[in-house]
């Protein structure tokens, strides 16, 4: 599958999260550098800070000190990882860094509704290569029409 395939796959998984008034629906795919899919996740899924990236990194065993772990690896996300947050202190940006992964492909640069939209700048700042899909970008922000 090319990226526009895994892109398209993360933005229907934004469809399962449950709904939310002040957050965003995202999903998340992460897929190693032979193409294969590691692991996926969307907004609030175990929990309700959940966001997507961080769901899927979760079950990548990024967060229990697995860093490095994703070596070439390429996070998709639906909406762009995000560079602060409020509700957990590592934004996923960070998170991503952390892992290994060497790009990140999104189809939408979040607009500053709860934080600036600094995601891409600090992944880029660390090595890890953004590509925005913007051809994507209604399909990602459909499940999150009620916000905008
Ligand atoms: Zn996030």
């Amino acid at each position: 599958m090319d990226d526009l395939g895994w892109l398209g796959l993360a933005c229907d998984l934004a469809r399962l999260c449950p709904p939310s008034t002040t957050a965003f629906s995202v999903g998340a795919v992460i897929v190693d550098a032979n193409g294969r899919e590691i692991a996926r996740g969307f907004s609030r899924e175990g929990d309700p800070h959940d966001h997507a990236e961080e769901a899927a990194l979760a079950k990548a065993g990024i967060l229990v000190g697995r860093a490095g772990r994703l070596r070439g690896a390429t996070v998709y996300s639906s909406l762009e990882p995000c560079g602060a947050r409020a509700s957990r202190p590592r934004p996923c940006a960070e998170l991503i860094v952390a892992s290994g992964a060497r790009r990140v492909v999104f189809a939408w640069r979040e607009p500053s509704l709860f934080t600036a939209g600094t995601g891409a700048e600090i992944l880029a700042a660390a090595g890890v290569e953004p590509v925005e899909l913007p051809e994507l970008a209604d399909r990602a922000r459909e499940p999150n029409a009620h916000l905008l």
